[in-house]
């Protein structure tokens, strides 16, 4: 399936912790000590509202949404939610961590990406 212009996303900040350091960056940049996150709760119920409506894809971000704990649960939840799941990453963790989750596509940050 692919995606039309009529789709819509559905973007989850789901954490506010980043490994990278990006001068750009609109967060508070470079934030590890932030513990400032949604919770599986709070997540599910946003990815059921997404369910029911018009929208066709959920897109996790950060913060670098790779370093929440429960980032593989929000994926398959998602999934088996019939939606497709987007991450935006800025590509520093872990690659175990991509291989195993579900997603449709992963966007690289690019501008973090020259920023080290
Ligand atoms: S990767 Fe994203 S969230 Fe992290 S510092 Fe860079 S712009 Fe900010």
């Amino acid at each position: 399936m692919v995606l039309n212009q009529e789709d819509f996303e559905l973007k989850i900040e789901i954490t506010e912790r980043c490994n990278a350091t990006c001068t750009f960056c609109h967060q508070d940049f470079g934030n590890m000590k932030s513990l400032k996150q949604l919770d599986m709760g709070q997540v599910k119920f946003w990815i059921d509202w997404a369910a029911r409506g018009n929208i066709s894809s959920v897109r996790f971000t950060g913060g670098e949404p790779t370093l929440h704990p429960h980032l593989l649960d929000m994926c398959k939840k998602t999934h088996d939610a019939g939606l497709y799941v987007t991450i935006n990453t800025n590509g520093y963790t872990k690659f175990v961590r991509y291989e195993r989750m579900i997603v449709y596509r992963i966007v690289l940050d690019y501008g973090a990406v020259v920023q080290l």
